[in-house]
């Protein structure tokens, strides 16, 4: 079985081992390139960077827009400016392939300059008044934007074979993106009316639209029609060429650039996405990086996070070691390859604290074995719905009124401003802030309590991909099919157990409000009666049942910002109880009102909890001890007698996530313990961390980083170690015999 697993991985292909990353940009300035020693530039990418795969410009991502000007000789394109006979490509691809460094070209197919755009009518994005886009938002403040269903998509076709004809091994492409409010083109128009036999286009965002959807779904596919065609540009040069671009999040920010990375993932080779670091006003979570990477990864496609070498906009400073160290072991430890650009003109004054940054890599290349076709071994599954983040619009008009912000000062009550937020745009807009924060609050509230995750696309929701899955857990995904309601009550007959809050399910896969009693009989509901106003002052929860032994009975708890008013079945166990609304601050309590928050149901081995409230968002608002405590509590009760996973005796601030591979469990430990502040400037060590993680057959635990044995123990059918420091990164590898 070994030996057949390891003949299986010898025959991955480059781009499905590990991969690092990273993109030296130049902007527009190219000249110094030509007297460059480009042998000692390779080997800098490797022995420097610890990198083995190199983007290098095809054509530039710079101001005004020159994504017209090649850096590469070829007849059909007009070349940058000063670079004379010199090919940049072709040059640099014999230095990158003496050490072994993959060539990836980064293509600019999203930024060009107006004169260009002048020389092309029609091919710019326009907005619904004719206005194109780029002239109205000049891209990064000067620059246009062109059209994936005009002509111009040829002309982007003829680059990337001009690209691949250099001989190099894929590319990379930056975009093309679907502006906001984009796009009623000419080429749009005649597509749409083909598809719809309407004549019209539906005003953007409007929801009372019956074409809106249509439009949202014309935008995703002439995406996925555009790389597609990309692809086979790629192979009609070389058939196993790669190629991938810019892909998109998990939050609703996906459906404006419709950007749907599942869709988009069979017609590229990695799963991508940004997740740069900037500074904020907002208090920042310490572990966007791991979340994205899990999401990233979830798919069947190699993932990677793109991580700007630059603190922030200042893109001629290179990130902290400490933030940038954090970004690389969050992406390795979710399963990701990582990536970054580092801005040269930050090199002749911080080069030493650039290269600090990316150290970490070297481990990676030195340990590549380890890194090489893991799984997530996590038995708690996160549904991150992109039909959800597509489609959700509550139809709870409560819940889009503003909330006060609760603050009192100087004997002054802050009040909000209540602005006319009745249309249904303002409720797409308030729902779309309640699952945002719900998304990233559940994720953060787990790896908060030491509790390992796997992220779960719509995709993913059949009975098959969760035998593995032990707790799924639904943060506010209103938006399911049919399907999906039946394979998760299955689920749960099986013995599955399942965390659902607010309105998950409530809503078809497209956002439609669907009538369906069997799930709120699976959740405990027996009706649903509205939505509480979103309040921030003191409102209550109460514990009222002793089955939770995180709380006992009685004690009171906060209200989350949101929360709909429900009636349980009867019979059903309420854990907590929604107090009366008090509405005004320094009054008395005013007791229980008749709404559950939490409901607990066991079917045979199979255990639902309802949360009739979006208790993630509140945890990534407020950050409140007793939001995370419920939600670890609430996991610890349908868990049962068999115990977590994993426990693990640490502050919040360190993340543990679980991998495996064949032969080996893997315990990827993330320190985040720092200033209290990003950008983290020092990451404080970690001492004596116990850890107890369900394995069985083990023969041997070391720290991988540390090159340390560690003694364990089995307690139970755990094994227990103890790692004496844990500096930013740490991977633990328990071998076991195969099972
Ligand atoms: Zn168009």
């Amino acid at each position: 079985m070994q030996t057949h697993k390891n003949m299986k991985r010898s025959r991955l292909a480059w781009w499905q081992r590990p991969v690092r990353m990273m993109r030296r940009d130049y902007l527009a300035d190219f000249s110094g390139l030509v007297e460059t020693d480009l042998a000692a530039m390779a080997r800098e990418t490797k022995e420097k960077w610890h990198v083995n795969c190199e983007w290098i410009m095809a054509t530039p991502g710079c101001s005004p827009g020159m994504g017209q000007f090649t850096t590469f000789n070829t007849p059909n394109f007009e070349k940058i400016p000063g670079l004379g006979d010199f090919d940049l490509l072709r040059s640099y691809l014999p230095h990158a392939r003496r050490h072994g460094i993959k060539l990836v070209p980064y293509i600019n197919l999203h930024w060009y300059s107006y004169d260009f755009a002048a020389k092309h009518p029609g091919w710019e994005q326009l907005l619904e008044d004719g206005t194109p886009y780029g002239r109205k938002r000049p891209l990064y403040g000067n620059g246009t934007t062109f059209c994936i269903n005009s002509p111009w998509r040829d002309w982007a076709f003829a680059l990337i074979r001009e690209v691949m004809a250099t001989g190099v091994d894929g590319c990379f492409l930056d975009g093309p993106g679907i502006f906001p409010k984009c796009c009623y083109c000419a080429h749009c128009r005649k597509l749409f009316g083909r598809i719809t036999r309407q004549k019209k286009m539906p005003s953007f965002g409007d929801w009372s639209d019956p074409l809106w959807k249509q439009f949202l779904e014309f935008r995703v596919q002439s995406l996925v029609n555009f790389l597609r065609g990309a692809q086979a540009a790629v192979h009609a040069v070389n058939p196993k060429g790669i190629v991938f671009k810019n892909g998109g999040g998990y939050d609703s920010g996906c459906m404006v650039g419709s950007r749907d990375i599942a869709r988009l993932a069979p017609h590229q080779n990695f799963t991508s996405a940004e997740q740069f670091y900037h500074t904020s006003e907002k208090w920042d979570s310490p572990y966007q990086t791991l979340n994205m990477a899990r999401f990233l990864s979830a798919g069947k496609n190699p993932a990677v996070v793109f991580t700007h070498h630059t603190l922030s906009t200042w893109h001629y400073i290179p990130l902290s070691p400490a933030e940038m160290t954090s970004a690389i072991a969050q992406t390795v430890a979710g399963g990701a390859n990582p990536w970054f650009a580092i801005f040269m003109e930050s090199m002749p004054s911080r080069a030493a604290e650039a290269f600090e940054a990316v150290n970490l890599n070297a481990f990676l290349e030195q340990n590549e074995m380890h890194f090489t076709a893991t799984e997530p071994a996590a038995e708690i599954a996160v549904l991150l719905s992109r039909h959800t983040a597509f489609y959700y619009r509550s139809r709870l008009k409560a819940l889009a009124k503003m909330a006060d912000s609760g603050k009192e000062q100087n004997l002054v009550m802050e009040r909000a401003e209540q602005a006319n937020r009745a249309g249904l745009a303002e409720q797409r807009k308030a729902s779309t802030s309640i699952l945002d924060n719900e998304y990233m609050g559940c994720l953060d509230a787990l790896t908060f309590s030491h509790l390992p995750a796997r992220v779960l696309w719509d995709e993913h929701i059949t009975l098959k991909q969760l035998m593995s899955v032990r707790i799924l857990i639904l943060p506010g995904t209103a938006c399911l099919s049919r399907e999906q309601i039946r394979v998760l009550a299955q689920y749960v007959k099986n013995g599955g157990s399942l965390i659902a809050t607010f309105e998950s399910g409530f809503y078809d896969e497209l956002g439609q409000p669907a009538e369906r009693p069997e799930w709120l009989k699976l959740l405990g509901i027996e009706r649903v009666e509205g939505a509480f106003e979103p309040s921030r002052k003191e409102e209550y929860w109460t514990v009222v049942d002793d089955a939770l032994p995180a709380f006992p009975k009685n004690i009171l708890l906060p209200r989350p910002l949101n929360g709909l008013k429900v009636r349980a079945i009867r019979g059903r166990q309420e854990l907590v109880r929604y107090n009366n609304t008090l509405e005004h601050f320094y009054v008395n309590l005013q007791g229980l009102s008749p709404y559950p928050a939490a409901i607990y149901s066991s079917f045979g081995r199979g255990r639902v909890v309802y949360v009739a409230a979006p208790l993630f968002e509140s945890f990534n608002r407020f950050h409140l001890a007793d939001f995370r405590i419920l939600i670890r509590a609430l996991i610890d009760l349908v868990t049962g007698k068999a115990g977590t996973q994993i426990e693990c005796k640490a502050p919040g601030s360190l993340a543990v996530e679980l991998r495996r591979r064949p032969g080996e469990l893997q315990v990827h430990l993330i320190n985040v313990t720092s200033d209290m502040k990003r950008p983290m400037e020092n990451i404080i060590r970690l001492a004596n961390i116990r850890i107890a993680v369900r394995a069985s057959g083990v023969k041997r635990v070391h720290a991988l980083r540390a090159g340390k044995e560690l003694p364990y123990q089995r307690v139970g059918n755990k094994v227990v170690f103890t790692m004496p420091e844990v500096d930013v990164y740490e991977v633990v590898i328990i071998e076991c015999t195969q099972g």
